[in-house]
């Protein structure tokens, strides 16, 4: 006979310990008992837990031996059954450690924000829904939702939970409908057949497809580098109905502002409507999508940034479109980067992972170029032209109204009596300034790298380098030619739209940026106006790089290139690239081929100058180049310190002290220096890197930090490794 107690201390795996990771900012986990009142839980689990002075939801990640604090209770189980199946939790862990940043955290992003608060997992399969007798009409007295509700399930036939959900069908609508007997329902039952299609296949097409289908049962990466509308779209098709005829799943990952209803019903017409789930903003429920997508009855997701953390039954593709879109990378938080992810889980997973752009990133085209990962090509668009020429229009010595030149101007105006569309396109990638000369074009650039100098006015004016984080006083002449007209470049849409209603005041000018374009709908209606309107101008930014094709257009006109060329940020230059190249490729159709004149102080440019030449291959090969002198990602491994404070004095301190933590040969710390944009919302901004030739050693570096002494009040700080930029 033993006593409870010594049974207790000889068994080296207490069943009744847990760990738990709690959903908030809080590094390591929890041990906590479980009383013999509270059902079992589960590792991948969630859990309800005392926390603080209230409690928390956490997950179980693990069943620990022993612990030596006294320890609490549970307070409930949730999930009988784990909500993060173990390659879920695994890559949570490899999240946490990657990007160094709390595993508790790390959960509560991956979680749809409907689990985070505990409401219980339901598996119940979806309805499709009728009337029961549409040859009747029956009486509704003063049920107006009622009746609206019978005649559009009438006129429709059958329809699903989710279609119904996207009319704003209330559910007890529903039900009292059906207590009456006036409508009936079935379980959907999937129906994971392809549709027939029309199209065939161009052969590049089919080269690329039966490319990657060739191994569908091992890990390659595929780059898919097709030019904009070249149908880059039915590779992914044609390739996820192999995948989907081997009872397998697949994942789709687009851009933010590419989630549009077309490409949605691109991909429901080609595989019915049950087989596509799509997680678009908060409107719909990603909990529902994690639970038919667990357990095998849906086979499809296509979704933003955070569609990667969604658990799949049996995933056998990860397909990333326009993976070189910035999107996919969180700016906040966890910054993780969904494209890299996508990697690594396709990795663990051990299926292929296509990324497909008509602008892959450099890491990408780095990555082929070592034979990483393998490459197809799309060179054109089915019965389409070539892509536009691109001209250089040097704007040294002119003066500019609305920041074009008269030369632009004029060219705008050929076009427009040509009965040509004409598209403005305004970078405004990257908030730096940089001080230029405007009789020459000169930059000052840095006397120990080669890097234009950022202008900061505040606290006072001056000019940094922030690749070695050198500071110079602003000068006040030209440094080639002496002229004193230097000033700080940037752009404007409203000046520029000002600026050309003034000039031509009879045609119909449409602003495309954030402020005025807001909604999906009004891009519609800008697309039908456009259709209709004749000679226009377009003026905008970024936006216009997606989605819509502007068939009418002639003419892209290219403002503040220079910004993104020699911008402080090196991402920049190819975010610029990228952004032109996307923009030329949606102007234009087969007859009425179109140009692109980009506006330069800088015509000499070596990234503006190989991308007019060779077009993107060409500025690719080129600024790759730049990277490797610099030593710079993707030839550098890189990690950004931010910490931002109101007091200036104490910040700068406080991320000095971080960075003075860092001790480890072959990890090079740079600053801490004041972030290009010194000062937001009276918080001042201060960074620091940390680059390496080795990815281990970075981490050890990042792993040095001391993140309890960081916690200090009034001063955040954050860690970014593989940051999207350094502004
Ligand atoms: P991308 O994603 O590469 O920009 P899309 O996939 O959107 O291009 O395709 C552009 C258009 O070309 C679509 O309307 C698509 O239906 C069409 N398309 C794709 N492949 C073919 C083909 N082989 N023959 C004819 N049309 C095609
Ligand atoms: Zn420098
Ligand atoms: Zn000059």
């Amino acid at each position: 006979m033993v006593s409870a107690a010594t049974a207790l201390e000889g068994n080296p795996l207490l069943p009744n310990l847990i760990e738990v990771a709690v959903p908030r900012p809080v590094w390591g986990t929890y041990t906590y008992s479980v009383p013999e009142n509270v059902e079992p839980p589960v590792v991948g689990g969630r859990v309800r837990v005392p926390f603080g002075y209230g409690s928390a939801i956490g997950i179980v990640v693990g069943r620990p031996r022993s612990s030596n604090h006294t320890l609490k209770d549970i307070a409930k189980t949730i999930d009988p059954e784990p909500i993060l199946p173990a390659d879920l939790l695994s890559l949570a862990r490899w999240v946490s450690d990657y990007y160094h940043h709390p595993l508790g955290d790390v959960l509560k992003t991956m979680l749809p924000p409907a689990a985070r608060t505990g409401r219980p997992v339901r598996n119940e399969p979806e309805r499709s829904w009728t009337v029961t007798d549409p040859a009747t009409e029956p009486e509704f007295k003063n049920a107006h939702r009622q009746e609206e509700v019978w005649t559009l399930l009438r006129r429709r036939g059958w329809m699903k939970d989710s279609k119904l959900k996207d009319w704003k069908v209330d559910r007890s609508v529903l039900k009292r409908l059906h207590e009456k007997g006036l409508v009936r329902w079935e379980h959907v039952l999937p129906n994971f057949e392809p549709q027939p299609s029309s199209i065939v296949p161009t052969a590049e097409q089919q080269a690329a497809i039966d490319k990657i289908s060739a191994g569908l049962d091992q890990f390659q990466v595929h780059a898919l580098e097709g030019v904009t509308g070249s149908g880059k779209t039915e590779v992914y098709i044609r390739v996820i109905e192999k995948v989907l005829a081997q009872g397998k799943q697949a994942l789709v990952l687009v851009p933010e502002i590419a989630l549009t209803p077309q490409t949605r019903e691109y991909f429901s017409d080609r595989f019915s409507h049950a087989a596509v789930l799509h997680s678009m903003k908060a409107t719909v429920d990603r909990f529902e999508i994690w639970n038919r997508i667990a357990t095998g009855e849906n086979k499809i997701v296509i979704g933003t940034r955070s569609a990667i953390f969604t658990p799949f039954d049996d995933l056998g593709i990860i397909v990333v479109d326009e993976e070189h879109d910035a999107s996919y990378k969180q700016g906040e938080g966890l910054r993780y980067s969904a494209r890299d992810l996508a990697v690594y889980r396709a990795r663990e997973l051990g299926i292929p992972c296509v990324l497909g752009s008509a602008t892959l990133s450099l890491e990408t085209l780095h990555n082929v170029a070592r034979e990483r990962y393998d490459i197809s090509k799309l060179s054109h668009r089915p019965g389409m032209a070539e892509m536009p020429t691109f001209r250089i229009l040097d704007i040294r010595g002119h003066s500019l109204s609305g920041g074009m030149s008269e030369v632009l101007i004029g060219t705008i105006r050929k076009h427009l009596d040509a009965r040509g569309q004409v598209l403005v396109l305004i970078n405004r990638r990257g908030y730096s300034k940089s001080l230029l000369c405007t009789d020459c074009g000169w930059v000052k650039t840095c006397e120990d790298c080669d890097a234009t100098l950022t202008y900061h006015e505040q606290p006072f004016m001056r000019l940094i380098c922030h690749q070695c984080l050198r500071q110079y006083p602003v000068p006040d002449h030209c440094g080639d030619c002496e002229s004193e007209e230097l000033i700080p470049i940037g752009a404007g849409t409203q000046r520029t739209e000002e600026t050309l209603s003034e000039r031509f005041p009879d045609v119909p000018i449409h602003r495309v940026d954030r402020d005025v374009v807001t909604t999906q709908n009004k891009m519609e209606a800008l697309m039908a106006r456009l259709a209709e309107d004749g000679p226009s101008i377009l003026v905008g930014t970024q936006m216009l790089a997606k989605g819509h094709h502007f068939p009418e257009v002639t003419l892209v006109a290219v403002l503040g290139a220079d910004t993104g060329f020699l911008s402080a940020d090196f991402r920049a230059p190819e975010r610029t690239a990228q952004l032109i190249v996307q923009v030329a490729g949606r102007a234009g159709r087969a007859e009425r081929r179109g140009e692109v004149w980009i506006q330069t102080y800088d015509p000499d440019n070596a990234d503006l100058q190989s991308l007019v030449d060779d077009g993107y291959s060409g500025f690719a090969e080129t600024e790759l180049r730049l990277r490797k002198n610099a030593e710079f990602p993707p030839y550098k491994h890189l990690a950004v310190l931010r910490a931002d404070g109101p007091d200036l004095v104490e910040t700068e301190a406080f991320l000095k002290q971080m960075v003075d933590t860092v001790n480890l040969s072959g990890v090079e710390k740079l600053g801490p220096v004041q972030a290009p944009m010194s000062r937001i919302s009276s918080r001042w901004r201060f960074q620091a890197m940390l680059l390496s030739d080795s990815r281990p050693r970075l981490h050890v570096a990042l792993s040095q930090i001391d993140h309890s002494s960081a916690a200090r009040r009034k001063i955040r700080w954050s860690i970014d490794v593989d940051p999207m930029d350094t502004s």
